[in-house]
């Protein structure tokens, strides 16, 4: 008998066998975020993005809190306190039906509600925390500005005391422009220059002063609500603020937590557009015979299958560094500049391979491909990640 009669049959779906590496729960995990996917969001998600509205995003973020996925790596206060990888298995399969479902849960769990969980005042978390989880309460993050994107250090949003001592009231001005979930939002935490560096503010959004209207006419990330934050003299008491954190390091280590789903969330996209080309080059004939049996579309099969497979061995190693507590955020760009390359790429291709279908919302990969674009450019550029990984290399910062 030979040595290959006793291997594993070949599966396409799997081709190099990652699932080897996964153990039986968290591939469990997997199968319950691809379920919630199918049951409430799969049959719709094309319309949404047609009309650039979730008709019931409230009742989707319970859908979500439900089954544990806001704030789900985070531990306490109704937080489903499970690994990293787990969390990257949720944002794979969320962003294989649309990056706007990924962003709804990453912008939730892993920057609103974990800017509160690690830098928030144990009254902050009490009051916020466990309806975030429970998808009761929604969250944004706002660090953007209309002059200040990929230096946020120069932001112009401004906080002041309104009289001396530390029981005095915040008076925050400024914009905020580009925030994710900010016109549902019930509450945002909003970065802002003081005399004492930026700090973070937790703003219940119904305070007075406090706007957030939608931005119109995306071609991108379209089942996903987006805003600005108008800030005019929104008034707040003392201990709205971050006590302990200063400086960038506050934001960044959110975004920091936020890329790392984006790291899986990317190769998900990848895997749905690969699905979809793969179904119609077995069954688009043209000249006679199926389009994969040609050697050009089999090469971009190939050469797709092995960037996502790449790619999402990348997100696990990365995923076990950080359940070990050993990733570091230079690495996190690794994975970002990677997956979001390579899945944009995966998903053009895909495009092609379906023709003139590639470009309908009948199919799921031109939604792919124009939500990647924004993907591409949030939680930092390519150009940006290419440059902390070009600094991390030489030790010379090209930044500026
Ligand atoms: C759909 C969507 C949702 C978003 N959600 C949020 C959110 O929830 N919260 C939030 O705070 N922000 C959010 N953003 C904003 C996002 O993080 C910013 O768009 C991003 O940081 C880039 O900023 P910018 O658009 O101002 O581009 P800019 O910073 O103006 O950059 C423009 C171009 O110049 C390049 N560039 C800039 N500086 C350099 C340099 N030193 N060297 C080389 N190239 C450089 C950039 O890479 C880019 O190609 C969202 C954006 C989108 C599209």
């Amino acid at each position: 008998m030979s040595a290959m009669s006793s291997l594993p049959p070949f599966d396409p779906a799997d081709p190099i066998a990652l699932d080897t590496l996964l153990s039986e729960d968290e591939i469990a995990v997997r199968a319950s975020v691809r379920q919630l996917c199918a049951d409430k969001v799969d049959p719709f998600i094309a319309e949404w993005f047609e009309a650039g509205a979730i008709p019931d995003i409230r009742g989707l973020a319970k859908e979500l809190g439900s089954l544990g996925l806001l704030g789900m790596h985070l531990e306490g206060y109704g937080c489903a306190g499970m690994s990293a990888v787990d969390y990257g298995l949720a944002c794979l399969e969320l962003e294989a039906t649309d990056s706007g479902l990924r962003s709804l849960v990453s912008v939730q769990g892993s920057l609103a509600m974990y800017a509160i969980w690690q830098w928030g005042s144990e009254e902050q978390k009490q009051e916020w925390l466990s309806r975030m989880a429970a998808g009761e309460a929604i969250g944004c993050f706002g660090l953007t500005e209309p002059d200040h994107g990929s230096d946020p250090a120069s932001m112009r949003t401004r906080a002041r005391r309104d009289g001396a001592g530390p029981d005095a009231d915040w008076i925050l001005d400024g914009r905020k422009m580009w925030i994710t979930n900010a016109p549902v939002a019930d509450v945002a935490v909003v970065w802002a220059h003081t005399e004492d560096g930026i700090r973070g503010f937790v703003v219940p959004t119904s305070t007075p002063g406090f706007s957030a209207p939608e931005i119109k006419h995306k071609m991108s990330l379209r089942a996903s609500v987006t805003g600005e934050i108008v800030l005019d003299g929104v008034r707040l008491p003392a201990d709205a603020v971050f006590p302990e954190v200063r400086g960038l390091k506050g934001p960044l280590s959110c975004l920091n937590e936020a890329r790392f789903g984006i790291v899986w969330g990317a190769m998900g996209a990848a895997r749905s557009a690969i699905e979809s080309a793969l179904t119609y080059s077995r069954e688009r004939e043209q000249f006679g015979k199926p389009i994969g049996g040609f050697q050009l579309t089999q090469q971009k099969l190939a050469d797709m299958s092995l960037e996502y497979n790449k790619g999402t061995l990348l997100a696990i190693h990365l995923g076990r560094l950080k359940d070990a507590g050993r990733l570091r955020p230079e690495q996190v760009s690794y994975g970002k500049l990677n997956n979001v390359r390579e899945a944009i790429e995966i998903c053009r291709t895909a495009r092609t391979i379906l023709g003139a279908n590639g470009i309908s919302l009948e199919y799921p990969v031109i939604r792919h491909a124009n939500n990647l674009e924004s993907v591409l450019t949030y939680e930092g550029t390519v150009e940006m990640h290419t440059l902390v990984i070009g600094q991390a290399l030489t030790g010379v910062a090209a930044f500026r």
